[in-house]
């Protein structure tokens, strides 16, 4: 204050010093001077206090996605303005259930607050059925913190690109089956030898957009869930059998030895036409990869509480820049080969996609030796 009086006439300091305190929030501030010092010390002390100890709403405004600080009782205690928009509700006060009118949602965060985290995706009925995708995560005290995505315009959009899809690979089989039968009954008939290579490319190109179109339509079909998966316990041979004897005729035509050794006991949770499919995708991309008079194996065995069902062959293997990327659609490594194989590009997303829906996991690991692709699958009682 002594250099103040010395230097700046006191109401010109009193000026400055007010105009500076007028930016930080507050009551009022006092007419006298030494009343004024002692305001801003107090404010000083509060803020640096703030600032080591933020207020769970001052925590909370600083998230940029839709979150909220939730208390015992599965009570919202701080939400972000982003949370209260995407609910169109205020939040602060309310139960998580009396907020959304999910049960789902209000199950989950209750699980957060007995230390559990985890994601999840809902709908929520007092909101016009907007989809979210939850996440929620235990913090000290008993609290949770919960932040919410939108996900509905992803959703719909989804939904409309799977209906096409479907729709289109519906109508694109009859025609394809008529050129198909058509071709074959040329065939089967006295065709000059002019018309015949002909006649074998439209038969083999229909062959091949019959299989696109299917497999089209059961990828479409499991992501909608009209493919519905039925979980139960599985004997692991009689479906590696099944699965083999569909592939055996095409191992034969190359010279291809197919081997298994799967232990006789073998229980695998899932489903058996799913497992069956998967089993049949892994083995016919092996033989069609793997050079004539090759070898292809399918072993299984208990991993712990897992299934771990393995497809080896003797083929070219599959390099590691590709190795995550080939369970992606219509991804193949050597674009040429695989077509003039006849592939449609979505085995291995199928794969992918009946390995999740039965709570499993899909791999592979590969040199110069041939390919292993793994399946594990949680085994059963
Ligand atoms: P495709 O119909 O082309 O076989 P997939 O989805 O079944 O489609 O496989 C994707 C790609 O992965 C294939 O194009 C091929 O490049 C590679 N691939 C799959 N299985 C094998 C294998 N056993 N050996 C070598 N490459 C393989």
């Amino acid at each position: 204050m002594a250099l103040f009086k010395r230097v700046v006439p006191l109401p010109e300091a009193i000026a400055v010093i007010r105009g500076a305190l007028e930016t930080i929030d507050g009551p009022p501030l006092p007419l006298d001077l030494e009343e004024l010092s002692a305001s801003l010390s107090r404010r000083a002390s509060a803020m640096s206090a703030a600032a080591a100890n933020p207020s769970p709403q001052a925590m909370i405004d600083a998230f940029p996605e839709p979150a909220a600080l939730i208390e015992p009782g599965c009570r919202f205690l701080a939400a972000n303005s982003a949370l209260d928009d995407l609910l169109a509700v205020r939040t602060v006060g309310r139960t998580v259930l009396q907020a959304t009118r999910s049960d789902k949602l209000s199950e989950f965060t209750s699980r957060a607050l007995t230390g559990c985290a985890d994601r999840c995706e809902v709908t929520l009925p007092a909101q016009d059925n907007k989809i979210v995708g939850a996440m929620a995560a235990p913090l000290p005290g008993g609290r949770a913190l919960l932040v919410l995505r939108d996900l509905t315009a992803q959703k719909r959009a989804e939904a409309v690109r799977g209906d096409f899809i479907a729709n289109a690979s519906h109508e694109l089989r009859t025609p394809v089956s008529a050129i198909s039968g058509a071709a074959e009954t040329l065939l089967g008939m006295e065709a000059d030898d002019n018309a015949r290579p002909f006649l074998e490319m439209i038969a083999r190109q229909a062959a091949r957009l019959s299989r696109l179109t299917s497999d089209l339509l059961d990828l479409s079909r499991m992501e909608s869930g009209q493919w519905p998966v039925e979980l139960g316990s599985q004997n692991a041979v009689a479906v590696c059998e099944s699965a083999l004897q569909f592939v055996k005729e095409r191992a034969d035509a190359k010279g291809i030895h197919l081997g298994a050794d799967v232990p006789e006991r073998l229980k695998v949770c899932c489903d058996a036409r799913a497992l069956e499919q998967i089993l049949v995708n892994l083995l016919d991309n092996a033989i069609k990869y793997t050079p004539e008079n090759g070898r292809v194996t399918l072993l299984a065995d208990a991993a712990g509480p897992h299934v771990m069902i393995s497809v080896l062959d003797t083929g070219p293997g599959v390099e590691v820049r590709h190795q995550r990327r080939i369970f992606e659609r219509f991804y193949r490594v050597d674009r040429g080969r695989a077509r003039a194989d006849g592939g449609s590009g979505l085995g291995l997303a199928i794969v992918k996609h009946l390995a999740q829906v039965q709570g499993g996991e899909v791999g592979v690991e590969s040199g110069r030796g041939g390919s292993r692709f793994w399946l594990k699958l949680p085994s059963a009682p």
